[in-house]
């Protein structure tokens, strides 16, 4: 079977098991796979805390691992599934990389790049456009996220308020 055939929900899925990863790391919860030419090309999560890497967010290293993978930072014809809207240094590195499509699970009104703060990869004004799709699985993705928030205050952590909005 053609692993395209299954859908959206089924990778959006891989990406929620990806997320968990990154709690049990001690990092919030978001997840990333990529898919292109007929096969998983990358699949990664949130390691911010792991690599102490400001950078180190879900897509950004599924991007790399999919450039990898394909032997070319060209990812044209790839879809990215992430669980929360990307922020705006993901939302650039997916229009660097030529991604067909983005799709998300839940929005993030506070950081989110794609529809809510930025409208970076619909942008016409850059020279490459990334098809966005939005709301897939969206309430898992979003209590994942504020699931973690909320142990993480009763477990009398001060957390950062990124995200905030999604609690
Ligand atoms: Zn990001």
């Amino acid at each position: 079977m053609n692993i395209l055939d299954k859908g959206d929900d089924y990778y959006m899925g891989l990406a929620l098991r990806e997320a968990e990863l990154a709690e049990e790391e001690g990092d919030v919860p978001v997840g990333a796979v990529i898919v292109g030419e007929g096969r998983l090309l990358a699949r990664s999560h949130n390691q911010r805390e792991l690599l102490q890497d400001p950078t180190a967010h879900a897509e950004i290293l599924a991007l790399t691992q999919a450039a990898a993978a394909l032997g070319t930072w060209r990812l044209l014809g790839c879809d990215l599934y992430v669980t929360k809207e990307p922020c705006p240094m993901c939302a650039g590195a997916l229009v660097l990389a030529r991604i067909r499509r983005v799709v998300y699970g839940a929005a993030d009104p506070k950081g989110g790049a794609c529809r809510s703060l930025f409208t970076i990869p619909s942008d016409p004004r850059l020279n490459h456009q990334v098809l966005v799709e939005e709301g897939v699985r969206e309430e898992e993705c979003r209590t994942q996220i504020q699931a973690f928030f909320r142990r993480k205050r009763a477990g009398g952590q001060t957390i950062e308020e990124e995200f905030g909005s999604l609690m």
